[in-house]
């Protein structure tokens, strides 16, 4: 490690955040953090118990009215300096991110660019909340449809994009006025825990967002949705787990946002622009070590270009350097642990064991580390659970269709919906793809979707809710409407 690197850890909180107060865990307990890229403990910090989470919830709650109650221009412009202030720790915050996620620094700055954004965008969102006035049909009333802070949040976020998944929830929550308790993934807290010290700077009052970091993400969460006092519940991680948060959630009937897991179809047709495409699959597959729920899962290529697609990506496949994220360079970074390589390792195996063909990469590497090598197998066939789960790694898999009807069963094909990506040249082609496709989220002849101003979201098992866009604040909203005699 260098010594930039330890001087920002150094300057990295190590205790919980409640009511405005850095506080150390009931007991004292401490957890590990550790650099993936390494193995090497890089930080301890305090492990939250249940009792510390209802404390957390204790002063959300408290702060909840006055916030509620503060001007929306007084919202936004804390959510501005706050933006201003991401901009000004760009490169701390990238660091951090690369150093206990793994993933490029490059790729970090670009997330700090994108969920700074959302503190930017909610912040003109602030002041705009509205609502309606008219007289009902029968002229013998008036109605006004107006909109209130929803209440006390809790938010539980995934370690693959610690700063983004962060400010997605935070920033339209605190633009409605609801207050937060944030429980970031135990494998990389700090950079939520640094980062909640530039929303103080910004003049984020005291209790209004509190962090509280744990090792029992299931015993210390439970409580805090079981209590009649939170209102709502935001949940961005896998599948499984959100289920049982929603079923958590159904008992005090809360109000949810669930950003699941997603088994993105990448479709090309024949008459795709090819570069295009390549260069959408490289973006769209191996960003973030293939580690996002937007990451392309299952490449469907039409059968007459099946075998040029996969050529010219395994050519600039082969050509990607792998190392810590820290690197000049690196294109590949570690997997989180080890569980996510011997994932990588049994979905290729499979693959394989069926007939499908490696053809670059398809194994760990050696030595410190958690690394996959970015691996593409073709020939991959129906039935092979690679098409079936989340890779959650650096291998692209490819199949084929031979007409339309058949790419849009196979892109269908799933019970996730979170996002797809087609390319083709044929505008008409292009439109009845977007209304055919299962899936909240679509890049037409494009890689990456993400944006603070678009509503970022999926269908069936992907979830429910919208982060960003118009749609997002009204995540944090609740309608009251009221009747006035007329
Ligand atoms: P995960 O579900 O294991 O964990 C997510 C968070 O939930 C972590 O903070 C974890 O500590 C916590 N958690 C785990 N079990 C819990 C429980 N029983 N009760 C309360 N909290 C619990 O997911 P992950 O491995 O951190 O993230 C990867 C998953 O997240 C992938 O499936 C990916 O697709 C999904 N994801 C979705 C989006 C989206 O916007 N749709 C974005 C990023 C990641």
């Amino acid at each position: 490690m260098t010594t930039s690197e330890s001087d920002l850890l150094a300057r990295v909180p190590s205790q919980l955040f409640i009511d405005g107060q850095w506080t150390d865990a009931d007991g004292s307990r401490t957890l590990v953090v550790r650099d993936p890229a390494t193995g090497e403990v890089i930080r301890e910090i305090a492990d939250a118990s249940p009792a510390d989470g209802i404390r957390a919830l204790d002063a959300a709650v408290a702060a909840q009215e006055a916030w509620g109650a503060t001007a929306p221009r007084e919202r936004s412009d804390i959510l501005r300096r706050a933006f201003d202030l991401v901009q000004e720790h760009k490169e701390d915050l990238a660091l951090l991110m690369t150093i206990e996620m793994g993933k490029p620094l490059a790729e970090a700055r670009g997330e700090v660019v994108y969920g700074g954004e959302f503190l930017r965008w909610f912040s003109e969102e602030a002041v705009r909340i509205s609502g309606r006035y008219g007289l009902n049909p029968e002229g013998t009333g008036r109605t006004i449809v107006s909109q209130h802070p929803v209440g006390p949040s809790f938010f539980i976020t995934p370690w693959n994009f610690p700063f983004a998944m962060a400010t997605r929830k935070i920033a339209p929550a605190l633009a409605a006025g609801c207050t937060v308790v944030i429980k970031p993934a135990e494998l990389t807290p700090l950079t939520t825990l640094f980062f909640v010290q530039l929303l103080v700077e910004a003049g984020v009052p005291a209790g209004v967002v509190n962090v509280i970091t744990t090792s029992s993400s299931s015993d210390v969460s439970a409580p805090i949705i079981a209590d009649p006092r939170l209102r709502k519940l935001s949940f961005t991680g896998s599948t499984p787990v959100g289920q049982k948060l929603i079923a958590q959630a159904a008992e005090g009937v809360l109000r949810v946002s669930m950003e699941l897991g997603g088994n993105a179809p990448f479709v090309v047709f024949e008459d795709a622009d090819l570069d295009r495409a390549v260069e959408g699959a490289m973006v769209a597959k191996f960003r973030n070590i293939g580690q996002a729920c937007t990451a392309a899962n299952r490449f469907i290529v039409h059968e007459s270009v099946a075998e040029e697609f996969a050529r010219r990506v395994s050519e600039r496949v082969a050509a990607m350097k792998v190392g810590r994220g820290t690197e000049d360079g690196v294109q590949i970074g570690p997997l989180i642990d080890d569980r996510a390589v011997a994932k990588a390792q049994e979905l290729v195996g499979d693959a394989v064991e069926r007939g499908a063909r490696v053809l670059v990469g398809g194994h760990a590497l050696e030595g410190a580390g958690t690394f996959y090598e970015p691996t593409v197998v073709k020939d991959v066939v129906a039935g092979s659970a690679i098409l079936r789960e989340e890779i959650f790694g650096p291998v692209l898999a490819i199949t084929t269709f031979a007409d339309e009807d058949e790419a849009v069963r196979l892109a269908n094909d799933t019970e996730y919906g979170l996002v797809s990506y087609v390319f083709t040249s044929d505008l008409a082609r292009g439109h009845r793809m977007i209304d055919r496709l299962e899936t909240g989220m679509m890049g037409l002849n494009v890689g990456v979707i993400s944006n603070a101003a678009a509503p970022f979201g999926g269908v069936k098992q992907s979830g429910v809710g919208r982060e960003g866009g118009l749609e997002g604040i009204h995540e944090y909203l609740n309608v009251k409407y009221t009747l006035i005699p007329a």
